[in-house]
C-alpha cells in the first residue's frame, strides 16, 4: 500500500510502500478513503511530543471501510462504513476504564501518534476505537467531523446550556465554523465572536444569529448587553480572546476551551465569583461520541468545508493547515 509516513522527529513526510498490514485479534483493518489533516498532527510532523515511535504514519481523521476483522472482532464486517478518530482504544481494566470514563484511559492509544493512521491506503485499529459512519455524509465530510466536529459537538452537549440559551463562538475557523453550525442545530441563540469582520457573511450563513466583531467592540460588552453568555466556546487559540469572553459571561456561565493557546490565560476571577461562572477545557470523545457526532451532523446537515488533496501532496496540505491558510479542514484522499 502507498503511506506517508514521518520517518524521525522533524523530518519531511515521506510517500513510501509498505505491505498492508495485517489485523491483529482484536483489530479492524480500515481501507481509508479520506483522512482530514489536524493541527494535532504537528505532534508527530514537528516531533513535539514526547513518546512518539518513529517511523510513524499520521492522521486521526480517517473516514473509510472495514476491510477485515480480527479474528475475535465480532461487533464489525467487511464493507461496514466506519470512522477513527483522536482516542485509539482503551484498555476496559483501569480504574478510569471501570467508572466507563473511556476517554480518561490511562493506558490510552491515540490514532496516528502511538500506533500508525490514516495518511495511508489502509490502518489497523483496535475494534472499539471505530464508529459507525451513516448513509447521508460522505467520506470527505466525515473525516473532518472525527476530530474538529466531535470536539465542538461533544463540548456544547456536555456544557450547561439548554435550548434559547446564549452561545457564543468564539473563532470561525476549522473548529468553530463547525461550533456555529452545531450551536445552531442544539437549538442555542448563537453568536458568532471574531476578529476578521470579513467572516461575519459566513457566520450568519453557517447560522449565527448575531456576529461580534472583536476588533470594534469589546467582546466582553458586547455579550453582556445580550443578557451575558450561558457557554463561550473558545476555539481559536488565543490567550487574550479567552481572556476577554470571560467578561461576557452571565449567571453561571461557562467558557469552554478547546482551542489551546501555549500561554498562561489571566482571567478575571472577580467575575467568575460574582456570576459563579467557571473556565474549562474539552477535549474530543471517545468512538461513541463520534459515532453521535455523524448521526446528528447527517441529521441536520452540519458539513464542514474541506479542501480535498491526493497523498504525494501531503506537503501542500500540511503547509496550508499550519500556515492557517486552509478554508476551512484540509482532507487527504489516499
Ligand atoms: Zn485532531
Ligand atoms: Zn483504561
Amino acid at each position: 500500500m502507498r503511506a506517508v509516513e514521518v520517518p524521525a522527529a522533524g523530518e519531511p513526510f515521506e510517500l513510501v510502500e509498505r505491505p498492508v498490514p495485517e489485523p491483529g485479534p482484536e483489530e479492524v483493518r480500515v481501507a481509508v478513503d479520506a483522512c482530514g489533516i489536524c493541527y494535532s498532527d504537528s505532534y508527530v510532523r514537528e516531533g513535539t511530543r514526547p513518546g512518539i515511535e518513529y517511523p510513524r504514519v499520521p492522521g486521526h481523521e480517517i473516514a473509510g471501510r472495514v476491510d477485515a476483522v480480527g479474528e475475535r472482532v465480532d461487533a464489525w464486517e467487511a464493507g461496514d462504513r466506519v470512522g477513527v478518530g483522536w482516542h485509539g482504544g482503551h484498555c476496559f481494566t483501569c480504574d478510569p476504564c471501570r467508572r466507563g470514563d473511556f476517554q480518561g484511559c490511562e493506558n490510552g492509544e491515540i490514532t496516528g501518534l502511538t500506533f500508525d493512521g490514516g495518511y495511508a491506503e489502509y490502518a489497523t485499529v483496535p475494534a472499539e476505537a471505530v464508529g459507525r459512519i451513516p448513509g447521508g455524509l460522505d467520506d470527505v465530510e466525515a473525516a473532518p467531523l472525527l476530530c474538529a466536529g466531535i470536539t465542538t459537538f461533544n463540548a456544547l452537549r456536555n456544557s450547561g446550556a439548554g435550548p434559547g440559551d446564549l452561545v457564543a463562538v468564539q473563532g470561525v475557523g476549522g473548529l468553530g465554523h463547525l461550533g456555529i453550525q452545531y450551536a445552531r442545530e442544539m437549538g442555542f441563540e448563537t453568536v458568532a465572536l471574531s476578529s476578521s469582520p470579513d467572516k461575519e457573511d459566513l457566520a450568519r450563513s453557517l447560522g449565527a444569529d448575531r456576529f461580534v466583531d472583536a476588533g470594534e467592540a469589546d467582546p466582553a460588552e458586547a455579550l453582556a448587553s445580550m443578557g451575558g453568555a450561558r457557554v463561550v466556546l473558545a476555539t481559536a487559540p488565543s490567550a487574550e480572546a479567552i481572556s476577554e469572553a470571560v467578561g461576557g459571561l452571565g449567571r453561571n456561565g461557562e467558557v469552554v476551551v478547546v482551542g489551546v493557546p501555549h500561554e498562561p490565560v489571566p482571567v478575571d476571577v472577580a467575575h467568575l465569583v460574582g456570576t459563579r461562572g467557571s473556565v474549562s477545557g474539552w477535549a474530543s470523545g471517545h468512538a461513541k461520541d463520534w459515532e453521535d457526532t455523524l448521526e446528528f451532523s447527517a441529521l441536520r446537515g452540519v458539513t464542514p468545508t474541506v479542501e480535498t488533496y491526493p497523498l504525494e501532496a501531503v506537503d501542500e496540505a500540511y503547509g496550508r493547515m499550519r500556515a492557517n491558510e486552509a478554508r476551512f479542514r484540509v482532507v487527504l484522499e489516499p
